[in-house]
């Protein structure tokens, strides 16, 4: 069994815009890069759980999502990072009706998890929103970051919110 970094997309590797799919709208969040080195040289490896209703809402395509994810690898490949797999949720409940991946629901960990061999219960999950949180608690992880920037969430099921991402690792024991 391994363990698993679970990366909401969305407000944690990239800045948050509405139903982001174009590759010149998508930057980068300061300290992304390093932590995900941080947790692939402990042996994690990392996977991306992000919800995309702009899909269901046809703002964007599945293979819109899927140019810009390999857009995206290669540019973590580029700082010698690899990820090992992204899964997506292309659903909303409104419009196509309940689903499992969706998060808070844990579908796309559990999922991993069966593919990958990942031990849940010793992963980590960081999201921007409590529906991430609840998500990774949901598929039975101990360890949860809420990712706050704003710094306007002072209560969260998360065991820390934290500011920036170098909260998360720097200092850890
Ligand atoms: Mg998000
Ligand atoms: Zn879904």
């Amino acid at each position: 069994m391994i363990k698993a970094l679970f990366l909401d997309r969305d407000g944690v590797i990239n800045i948050e815009k509405d139903y982001l799919y174009k590759i010149e709208d998508f930057e980068f969040i300061d300290g992304i890069f390093d932590l995900c080195k941080y947790y692939r040289e402990l042996g994690y490896i990392i996977v991306v759980v992000t919800n995309q209703s702009g899909i269901a809402r046809e703002y964007y395509s599945h293979s819109d999502f899927d140019s810009l994810t390999t857009w995206m690898l290669q540019e973590f490949s580029k700082h010698s990072i690899s990820i090992k797999d992204v899964y997506y949720c292309p659903h909303h409940p409104s419009i196509t009706g309940e689903c499992s991946c969706r998060k808070p629901n844990p579908g796309m960990l559990l999922k991993a998890a069966k593919k990958h061999n990942i031990d849940l219960a010793n992963s980590i999950i960081i999201g921007d929103k409590e529906r991430d949180i609840e998500a990774g608690l949901n598929a039975g992880l101990e360890e949860t970051y809420l990712f706050d920037e704003s710094a306007l969430i002072i209560e969260s099921k998360a065991t820390k919110i934290v500011r920036n991402l170098d909260e998360i690792w720097k200092n850890r024991c």
